[in-house]
């Protein structure tokens, strides 16, 4: 299909109140929205085919205009003992994104894409060596949220049938970067049924290299969703090469937008460090973050380096890694290392797909 056709008009795309007059543009009923959604949102059923309560002669319609599939599972893999699942979905337009769903003890997280690769160009992700391919629209956006809600309920993931309880916008893309659809995707997943999945805001965390505009508007929009900001230093001098967008806001400025944030919304926001050997693991470092942090409502998620083919950098040692966690304790700044679920299958950065599209070109 041509690359520059625009993404299908989808039911999920449409603000919920305006849904009733958005379908009556199809000669449906206004009533019918409801029942859309209901469909859609509550039972993760978007194949009209099968709503018995539904004329036949509309379900066509809602199948091809209202409800158009926009997403195609290309591939799954797992590990973790299928714990973990990583789903490589192909687009209207053949281009292709993932999302990871990880299941625990106590809850089910799904990591969703934002864009199709990357504008923000850090050297040590695998998402950003490609550039960014497109942004996504609010539904395809949701529907990686509806899908993974879908396989929980399925039971599809082993231990039987469970609820998705947290939503990350840790996938491909800079969520703040394509902000009305990503917004948009937010209220479909936080509304209560049947306008949404009912999945509160605090279990949606959406994660930003820092566009300080971009956090101080999300302030306003009434979803607090926790804030995570890749750092990843707390030194502007390296922070301007691992995070380029640092030479437009510096660590302060993007810290005093965090903070703003938790004053607002009342909530904690994270600090996400990759941790990476000898590049920003020194124990200078740790301290000039433990004191950035301590009076802050933050905490720390160092994440090991998931190092990128062909990469220069790995993760640190494993006794830098305690002493940074060690400093930060000491400063009385919360901190947590991240499991690394998925490693296994690329599940962090957007590798796969880097792989699908590498084997594509060549
Ligand atoms: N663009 C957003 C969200 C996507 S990435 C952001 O940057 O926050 C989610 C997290 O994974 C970010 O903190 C990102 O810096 C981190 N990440 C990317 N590549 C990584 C890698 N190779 N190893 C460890 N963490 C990585």
């Amino acid at each position: 299909m041509n690359k520059r056709e625009k993404t299908p008009q989808h039911f999920a795309d449409i603000p919920a109140n305006e849904r009733r007059e958005w379908i009556q543009g199809f000669d449906l009923p206004a009533f019918r929205a409801n029942q859309i959604a209901t469909h859609y949102f509550t039972h993760y059923n978007e194949d009209p085919a099968t709503w018995s309560d539904f004329p036949g002669s509309a379900r066509e319609l809602v199948a091809t205009k209202v409800l158009p599939k926009l997403i195609t599972l290309v591939r799954s893999i797992a590990c973790d003992g299928g714990m973990t699942r990583k789903d490589l979905w192909r687009l209207h337009d053949g281009v292709l994104v993932e999302s990871v769903l990880m299941k625990y003890t106590d809850r089910a997280t799904v990591c969703i894409s934002s864009q199709a690769g990357c504008g923000m160009n850090c050297p040590f992700c695998a998402t950003g060596q490609a550039g960014l391919t497109r942004n996504l629209s609010a539904a395809e956006i949701t529907a990686q949220v509806v899908a993974a809600a879908r396989a929980c309920a399925n039971g599809d993931l082993p231990g039987g049938a469970t609820r998705l309880s947290n939503v990350v916008f840790m996938g491909m893309g800079e969520p703040l970067a394509n902000y009305n659809p990503v917004l948009q995707s937010i209220r479909n997943i936080t509304s209560p049924q049947p306008d949404g999945l009912g999945i509160g805001a605090r279990s949606v965390t959406l994660s930003t290299v820092g566009l300080v505009t971009g956090i101080e508007k999300l302030i306003d929009e009434g979803v607090p969703v926790t804030l995570a900001v890749s750092l990843h230093t707390p030194d502007d001098e390296l922070r301007d090469t691992l995070v380029p967008i640092n030479t437009r806001w510096k660590v302060k400025e993007v810290l005093a937008a965090a903070d703003k944030y938790s004053d607002k919304t009342g909530r904690r926001y994270s600090i996400e460090y990759a941790l990476i050997k000898d590049v920003n693991d020194q124990a200078w470092r740790a301290d000039l973050l433990g004191r950035l942090l301590k009076n802050r409502n933050a905490h720390v998620n160092l994440i090991p380096l998931n190092p990128t083919p062909g990469s220069k950098w790995t993760a640190s040692r494993k006794e830098d890694e305690r002493a940074f966690v060690k400093t930060l304790e000491d400063y009385g700044v919360p901190v947590t290392v991240r499991d690394t679920r998925g490693r296994e299958i690329e599940g962090a950065c957007g590798q796969l797909a880097a792989l699908e599209i590498s084997k594509a070109n060549s």
